[in-house]
C-alpha cells in the first residue's frame, strides 16, 4: 500500500472540514491513483487547484505536497467567459449587468453545463462540488456565498474583474451583444418622454431588445458603484 501526504491552502481550505485545515493530511492508496484522484477524495474539486500543476500524473509512494488554489487571471487581450448551473440566475444577470459573457439556462442539466464549459472554454460556476470534479471541466469555481450580492462581489474578486466592468454590452435577457442603433430606427419603440432628452440607444444584436441610458441604468450605476467599482463605460 502506497501512502502519501496533502496540506492545502489558502481558499482551498473552504471545501475541508474545519479539523483538516493546516494541517498534514494523511493518504494512504492501492494502484496508481493520479495527483487528480487523491486530491479530490479530501472533496476539493481539481479546477480549483493552481498548484501542483500537472494533476494528470501519478502519486509517488511517501511524497508529501502543499497543494494551492488557482490563480485566476487572464492573458492581456483576453475575457473570462461563464457558465453558470441553474441555481444561480440572479448572479448570471448581475454579470449580464457588469457586461460579461455569461451562459445560463434555467433548466440546464450538468451534463451540458460541463460540455459548454469544455468546449466554449467558460468557467463553469456552481455551486455543486461534484459538477466541477467532472473530468470534462478544465476551469470552474464553486460558489461560496448564498446571497447573489454576495456571489457577485465573490466572484468579482476571484477573478479579478473590476477593470473590465462595461455596463450596457450585454443582454438582460439572453446575453446577446448590444449594438448601437439610430434613433429614427426604433422610434416606435421608444415611450414619448424618453424620445424628448435620450439621443443613443441600443439593440441586441440577437433577440432585438431594446436598451438606453434610462432611470434603471441609474440605479444600476449606482449599485455597481456601490460594489466599490468603477464602469469603463457611459454610453449616454
Ligand atoms: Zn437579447
Amino acid at each position: 500500500m502506497g501512502r502519501a501526504l496533502f496540506r492545502f491552502h489558502g481558499e482551498l481550505e473552504d471545501f475541508l472540514p474545519k479539523d483538516q485545515r493546516g494541517t498534514w493530511l494523511q493518504y494512504h492508496y492501492r494502484g496508481a491513483p493520479s495527483l487528480k484522484h487523491a486530491i479530490e477524495t479530501f472533496g476539493v474539486p481539481h479546477p480549483e487547484v493552481g498548484v501542483p500543476a500537472d494533476l494528470g500524473r501519478p502519486l509517488e509512494d511517501g511524497e508529501a505536497l502543499d497543494v494551492y488554489r488557482r490563480e485566476f487571471r487572464t492573458q492581456p487581450g483576453e475575457e473570462w467567459r461563464f457558465v453558470l448551473d441553474c441555481h444561480l440566475g440572479r448572479l448570471a444577470k448581475h454579470l449580464r449587468i457588469l457586461g460579461f459573457d455569461t451562459v445560463y439556462r434555467p433548466q440546464a442539466e450538468d451534463g451540458w453545463l460541463a460540455a459548454v464549459s469544455h468546449d466554449e472554454g467558460r468557467v463553469l460556476l456552481t455551486m455543486d462540488r461534484g459538477l466541477l470534479m467532472r473530468g470534462l471541466v478544465d476551469r470552474g469555481s464553486l460558489v461560496r456565498s448564498a446571497a447573489p450580492r454576495d456571489q457577485l462581489r465573490e466572484i468579482l474578486g476571484r477573478f479579478h474583474l473590476a477593470g473590465q466592468v462595461r455596463p450596457l454590452r450585454r443582454c438582460l435577457r439572453c446575453n446577446g451583444l448590444l449594438v448601437d442603433v439610430a434613433k429614427d430606427e426604433v422610434l416606435d419603440q421608444i415611450p414619448p418622454k424618453t424620445r424628448l432628452w435620450c439621443q443613443e440607444y441600443r439593440r441586441c444584436s440577437a433577440c432585438s431588445q431594446l436598451y438606453w441610458a434610462g432611470s434603471h441604468y441609474e440605479r444600476m450605476m449606482a449599485w455597481v458603484e456601490n460594489l466599490g467599482i468603477r464602469a469603463n463605460q457611459n454610453p449616454c
